[in-house]
């Protein structure tokens, strides 16, 4: 790391954030198909306000939309409040698909807003209860209470209620969440590909399978049905159901997945009072990795964006810190002395000190470096760099880590 010259890093500042509770729920008042129409009558009107606002050069203000639109919303029997959350949501649609330069946007989830006046949360008792026009419908919340009591007497500001494809029920509640992060006393950094997350503790080397890879073949045998049926593909209703399931499914192999990493990772940080440290891919590596179109870079910017994101929602469930670091060179700087390293394969040695590593190894403990250099900045104090050669094979092993394949270290020789 020495001779690096911009070790810039930034941490997810402390303070006032939103975190969403998310939930599966069950109706105990109403009935789903009741349910499902009044869905079907919010996305509907939305989207004719949708419709009616692209044809527009100028769009409305708040004032001037409850102009246009409050007589015709009433008229379907919709809520006071109901109303307003329609055509703002609409105006909200329209807005980032225009500086997006996107198409006219057309809604597919069946989902509805309702604020304070319409919806009404119980957590004790795990219970949301929404009033859609005439109907009231009662849902129970299913998911851990120790989950959902997290969130009891925290603010919220509305209840989005949505059905998906196999007809569930699920709430979103928005909720004013204050973050405060602990003073760190340890770093764990962590380096990300699609197959292995390589994690480092100052001592020891983790790896950890991804299940990108899967996630990835998915993405590749919808590719293979294009390619074998080129112009059938977009008639047959077929082979267009099995394209959108594989996606689907890649879609959510990563989603799942990087949830549970995040949980496991922000858990164990939380345990040894660490910071996390992760490559602050934001600007640079997204930008310059925009023009490939491989599957492979296109799944893994979806993957990492999907990671950091959950890495991040949990940190802030936990009172986590998180450190983002400079992700330049990271795998091309021998930790151990600053040199350049050049790779055979996947293996490097370095041509000054004689280290030994694979390339995830060597990101990991660079971005570990990183984020310990910046400790002085960020928190005011420093801790102590561990020395980067010792072998500790074997160390560190627990029960409580299931989703740990430890292999060996691989620091050193
Ligand atoms: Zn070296």
């Amino acid at each position: 790391m020495r001779g690096l010259t911009t070790t810039m890093a930034r941490v997810v500042p402390r303070g006032e954030k939103m975190l969403t509770l998310k939930a599966q729920g069950v109706l105990v008042d109403g009935s789903i198909n009741e349910l499902r129409e009044e869905l079907y009558l919010t996305r509907r009107a939305t989207q004719y306000i949708v419709d009616a606002l692209w044809e527009l050069d100028k769009l409305p203000s708040i004032n001037q939309l409850h102009q246009m639109f409050y007589g015709v919303l009433r008229a379907q029997g919709f809520r006071a409040h109901q109303c307003k959350q329609v055509y703002k949501y609409a105006l909200s649609i329209v807005k980032s698909a225009r500086e997006n330069n996107g198409k006219k946007p057309v809604l597919k989830k069946l989902s509805v807003r309702l604020d304070k006046y319409d919806s009404r949360v119980d957590l004790e008792k795990q219970l949301v209860i929404v009033k859609l026009r005439n109907k009231v419908f009662k849902i129970k919340l299913l998911h851990r209470r120790e989950y959902i009591g997290k969130f009891i007497d925290k603010k919220w500001y509305e209840v989005i209620v949505s059905i998906d494809r196999q007809g569930r029920i699920w709430v979103s509640i928005p909720f004013k969440w204050s973050y405060k992060p602990y003073e760190p006393r340890r770093i764990i950094s962590i380096d990300i590909n699609l197959r292995k997350i390589v994690i480092f503790n100052g001592r020891s080397i983790r790896r950890i399978d991804t299940r990108f890879m899967e996630a990835l073949s998915m993405k590749i045998h919808a590719e293979r049905l294009q390619k074998k049926y080129p112009r059938m593909w977009r008639y047959n209703r077929r082979i267009q159901d099995r394209m959108r399931k594989l996606h689907r499914r890649s879609r959510n192999i990563v989603i799942d997945w990087s949830r549970k990493f995040a949980k496991y990772i922000v858990l164990k940080a939380r345990r040894t009072r660490s910071a996390i440290a992760l490559e602050d891919l934001d600007k640079l590596w997204f930008n310059s990795s925009r023009k490939s179109k491989t599957l492979a870079d296109k799944l893994s910017r979806f993957a990492y964006r999907k990671l950091q994101l959950a890495i991040i929602t949990k940190a802030m469930e936990y009172n986590v810190p998180v450190i983002f670091v400079n992700p330049r060179n990271t795998s091309s700087i021998c930790p151990r002395c600053g040199a350049r390293l050049v790779y055979n394969h996947r293996l490097t040695v370095c041509p000054r000190c004689g280290f030994k590593a694979d390339r995830d190894t060597v990101g990991a403990m660079n971005i570990y470096l990183r984020a310990l250099r910046r400790m002085w900045v960020v928190y005011g104090y420093h801790l102590n760099a561990p020395p980067m050669n010792n072998e500790n094979r074997g160390r560190g092993r627990t029960k409580d880590e299931p989703m740990i394949t430890y292999i060996k270290s691989y620091t050193s020789i």
